[in-house]
């Protein structure tokens, strides 16, 4: 079994009507219910508002592949909770970071870099697959059309990724690296693009067909997660 948490702020769905009516059950749940759909993952869910953002250590611990959504409480995340993720990553956890999670205290401490990009509201995406001998490329088309997406562009800060899976084309002419892989100590790390959360993009099944083999992709190799232990170093 791969274990998957998948963790959202869940702010907007709460607070915008619109948001709602297209996540009812939060874009956490949204994952989460089409993940559960495969035999061998184990699904469960955390929030912000959790104690410790419900990213304990002991959820940590049983966790193979965590899930990040956040937007609009990136600097109110704990410090405390960003560097324990971060270790697990580095101890073999793998890490799937969608869409403004880019932003966040794990990837910014995970990748190093500004992780800054451009950005415009209300634009249309044609998603290209360019590693089409990709894990996460499997069965996935050439190209998928998102009518509507929040136009990210170039130049996006992030350090060399191991692979460029899925490269993104916008109205304006913009590029985007939209589909990344890194690789931070023993862990795996995906970052997707697509995910604004004033459209429907995680119900389109190409979508959720990248995100189950990012899953797969990312989830430690054998017994490597069980056995790895997870300490603190003091430099
Ligand atoms: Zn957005």
């Amino acid at each position: 079994m791969i274990r998957i948490t998948v963790w959202n702020e869940y702010k907007h769905e709460r607070e915008y009507e619109n948001i709602r009516k297209i996540y009812p059950d939060g874009i956490h749940g949204c994952i989460a219910s089409f993940l559960k759909n495969e035999e061998d993952f184990e699904v469960k869910t955390a929030t912000f508002d959790m104690p410790e953002h419900g990213l304990t250590e002991d959820v940590l611990q049983e966790t193979d592949v965590l899930i990040i959504w956040s937007h609009a409480l990136q600097n109110e995340f704990s410090d405390t909770v960003a560097e324990r993720v971060q270790r697990h990553v580095l101890s073999g956890m793998g890490l799937i970071a969608l869409h403004s999670a880019h932003f966040s205290k794990i990837m910014k401490r995970l990748l190093g870099t500004s992780m800054t990009l451009k950005w415009r509201h209300g634009d249309k995406e044609k998603l290209w697959c360019i590693s089409p001998s990709h894990p996460i490329a499997k069965g996935i088309p050439e190209m998928i059309e998102l009518p509507q997406e929040e136009m990210y562009g170039e130049f996006f800060d992030i350090p060399k990724p191991d692979d460029v899976v899925f490269t993104g084309w916008f109205s304006g002419g913009e590029v985007f690296r939209s589909g990344c892989t890194f690789s931070r100590g023993m862990g795996k790390i995906f970052y997707f693009q697509p995910g604004h959360e004033e459209y429907p993009i995680y119900f389109k099944s190409e979508i959720q067909q990248i995100i189950i083999n990012a899953v797969r992709f990312c989830a430690p190799l054998g017994e490597g997660r069980k056995k790895m232990k997870c300490e603190k170093v003091e430099i």
